[in-house]
């Protein structure tokens, strides 16, 4: 067993599809077995491994929009089978894709066909039983089935004329299946079907049976006491004289002898290995059961969607396997709830799922997240020391929230996310208007696709003002979208789809090159050279200016880098991004200048920036509007002036609108205005004209004022 080869084990069922395609749009509403999806680009290059949890979540959903944005380390075919099987139950990975020596894509590998294919190959008599039905063969060929031969063999046996009606089954069917010769010979073998496999499943064994004589794999059948159960089974043609089909013949491999094989299978299938809780196919199956019950009974249940908060970062410092045992703490602790919930599973890293009946009145559901909370407050030591945990949770309610499973995941998710926004320890429930808010970002992220070819998108340009001398001594560069050529879409709206569905690492590369190319007609007209272009950078688009470095993408248009300040949010540097800051410091030493837009919205403090580059701060629009209201705000605004001054830093003032605001601002030494007050964005031709208008007369202004 050891010898088998992951070339030797690829997931059959494993579609290939285009970048461009829907899962809606190819699996439609009859779902068939299908899990995994390999994209491909247009020519023909490898990109990614798509499963059907991220497709089902979000069928709208393009498929080089659901590519995990961090994929796997792929296999190579020649890899053991039993090695990458212990792998993928570490990593708790379900695909892979597998490559050959050459690089070249081969396929998909999943645990099941792993486990499948270990199942088959442990097949005891594998040659005994093949040469048992050319046996069998032979001798209905002469219409005639020896009963000797087969009630001698502890194999299950079916067969079946035909038209699939039943004709004959063995001791060892009725042993493992518990339906008796006399019940249900001569009647039709489709009430053996358990439901779980669809229509194109039999329509698939039929075509392969009819190409080739005989078809082998897993089916669930249903028992005679009402339960369904895998079974591995070999179904052979066999002809009459003239070629005409005569009768199937169904063999399931020993059923006792393979039991205990099963069950371990089935634990396999069924368990995360990590934690010992139910995992995704087991939720699948057990929210599919709470539908029918609860719509039988009309009564009403809870989905609940729980996220550890920043688990990605216990594993990135402490270690996997740190973050491992973690899990399986967190795992033991949710199964004590188990009498609360009525399930909990685990369905991914570190997303567990929480299955709640007859739970009609939202205070029950929030007395068990309570539980869950506090059950994850108590601290968790390992390697001696104490370790925290938080989550954030999402519910959604059946019938409420949507009557199918999809629905329901969609909107558990969607809530859950908006927990995240809420902070640490949030549960939120789903509402119409995250339904809303959920449709409408999938509709953006569509059209953001289109968007770029289709030329949709231009700059708009903010002059920023001197608040000394009055003169523009720089602007700000602004994306701009007319969707469908026609209906704008504010930049807040999409830039964050655009983050989302990592699209951001494209369009962010067109701003900075249209922003270079009207540079160069900037200094073409000998504009002031202490004249500079700000142009906003999302810090998602970093991975994108690894290849497509920054400095490099200036220099092909010719224009000095030292015209260009980068806007990076606080947030932004102080999430410890891999390489951000790096890629300050580089933009830095060469003169680009660094500024930190919103400043005051977010999480971090002046102090920590003396370490970094940054030359400019940018005071966020909020705490100018609230300069009016009290003394208290206005001193806000002051501390933050004069502590950037103490770090060498300009200030820039956002939203300036009204001239009261250009007095206070001047009297604490701010340096810079930017706003409607000023100018509101506007369009190249009319920034050039701009410049070359005399200065603002600040001190006129103020005096009008
Ligand atoms: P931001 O970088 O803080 O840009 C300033 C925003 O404030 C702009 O909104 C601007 O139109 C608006 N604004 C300027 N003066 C005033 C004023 O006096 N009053 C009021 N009420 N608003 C004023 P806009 O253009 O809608 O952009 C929103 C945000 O979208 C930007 O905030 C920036 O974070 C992001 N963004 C815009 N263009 C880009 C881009 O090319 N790349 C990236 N990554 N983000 C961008
Ligand atoms: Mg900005
Ligand atoms: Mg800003």
């Amino acid at each position: 067993m050891d010898t088998l080869l992951v070339s030797e084990c690829l997931d059959l069922t494993a579609r290939r599809v285009a970048l461009d395609q829907r899962y809606r749009d190819l699996v439609g509403v009859n779902q068939t077995s299908t899990n995994v999806f390999s994209v491909f680009d247009d020519d023909g290059t490898f990109l990614g491994v798509v499963t059907d949890r991220q497709a089902t979540l979000f069928p709208a959903r393009i498929f080089a929009d659901l590519i995990a944005r961090r994929p796997p380390e792929p296999v190579q075919g020649h890899a053991s089978a039993i090695q990458l099987l212990k792998r993928m139950r570490k990593e708790a990975c379900e695909h892979l894709p597998v490559f050959d020596a050459q690089g070249r894509y081969i396929g998909i590998v999943s645990m099941a066909s792993l486990l499948a294919e270990f199942v088959c190959r442990s097949d005891i008599n594998r040659r005994e039983r093949e040469a048992l039905v050319s046996q069998l063969r032979t001798e209905l060929e002469n219409r005639k089935i020896s009963a000797n031969v087969l009630e001698s063999t502890s194999d299950a046996v079916l067969v079946t004329d035909a038209r699939l009606r039943i004709q004959y089954i063995n001791r060892a069917f009725t042993a493992a299946t518990g339906y008796p010769g006399a019940d249900i010979v001569g009647r039709p073998a489709g009430f053996l079907r358990s439901g779980r496999h669809g229509r194109g499943f039999y329509a698939e064994i039929f075509a392969t049976l009819r190409d080739g004589g005989r078809w082998e794999g897993e089916v669930w059948l249903l028992r005679a006491d009402g339960s369904i159960a895998p079974d591995w089974v070999t179904i052979k043609t066999v002809h009459d004289e003239h070629g005409e089909v005569f009768s199937f013949v169904a063999m399931f491999a020993d059923i006792m002898q393979r039991e205990s094989l099963r069950a371990q299978y089935m634990h396999l299938a069924y368990y995360d290995s990590l934690t010992g809780l139910p995992n995704r196919r087991l939720f699948q199956d057990r929210l599919g059961h709470a539908i029918e019950r609860s719509a039988n009974k009309g009564t009403e249940f809870s989905l609940l969607f729980l996220d550890l908060n920043r688990f990605k970062d216990v594993n990135d410092t402490l270690g996997h396997s740190f973050g491992d045992r973690l899990l399986e703490v967190v795992g033991e602790r949710f199964k004590r709830l188990v009498k609360e919930a009525d399930f909990v599973g685990r369905i991914g890293g570190d997303e567990f799922t929480f299955i709640l009946h007859d739970t009609a009145d939202p205070a029950q559901v929030e007395s068990i997240a309570r539980r869950i909370f506090d059950e994850l407050a108590k601290p968790i030591v390992l390697n001696g020391t104490q370790s925290y945990v938080s989550a954030s949770i999402g519910v959604s309610r059946f019938p409420a929230d949507g009557t199918t499973a999809e629905a329901l995941i969609m909107n558990a998710d969607a809530a859950m996310y908006r927990a995240k926004e809420d902070g640490i320890g949030a549960c939120h429930f789903f509402s119409r208007g995250l339904h809303t808010k959920v449709l409408k970002r999938l509709d953006i992220s569509n059209a953001l696709h289109r968007a770029l070819e289709a030329n949709e998108f231009s700059l708009a340009w903010q002059p920023q003002v001197s608040l000394t001398t009055g003169k523009v001594i720089g602007a700000e560069v602004l994306l701009r979208w007319m969707r469908d050529g026609s209906v704008p879409v504010s930049p807040a709206e999409f830039i964050p789809v655009a983050e989302e569905t990592g699209v951001i690492g494209a369009i962010g590369d067109w701003v900075l090159r249209e922003s270079c190319r009207y540079v160069a007609k900037l200094e073409a007209l000998a504009i002031d050279p202490e004249f500079r272009v700000a142009v906003n950078f999302s810090p998602l688009q970093l991975s994108w200016h690894r290849q497509e470095p920054v400095l490099q993408t200036i220099a092909q248009f010719g224009v000095d880098c030292r015209r260009f300040k980068i806007e990076l949010t606080e947030n932004a540097l102080f999430v410890h991004e891999e390489g951000l800051l790096e890629f300050v410091r580089e933009l830095g030493a060469a003169g680009v200048g660094i500024a930190i837009d919103d400043f005051g919205t977010g999480y971090s403090n002046l102090s920590s920036l003396k370490h970094l580059p940054v030359t400019e701060l940018k005071i966020d629009r909020a705490f100018i509007h609230d300069m009016q209201g009290s003394h208290s705000d206005r001193q806000i605004v002051q501390a933050m002036i004069s502590m950037a001054h103490m770090l060498g830093l300009r200030v820039v003032a956002e939203g300036v609108e009204y001239v009261w605001q250009v007095s206070v601002l001047r009297e604490f030494g701010c340096e810079v205005g930017q706003g409607y007050l000023f100018s509101r964005p506007i369009d190249f031709d009319a920034l050039v004209k701009l410049l070359d208008a005399p200065a603002v007369d600040v001190q006129a202004m103020l005096a009008d004022g």
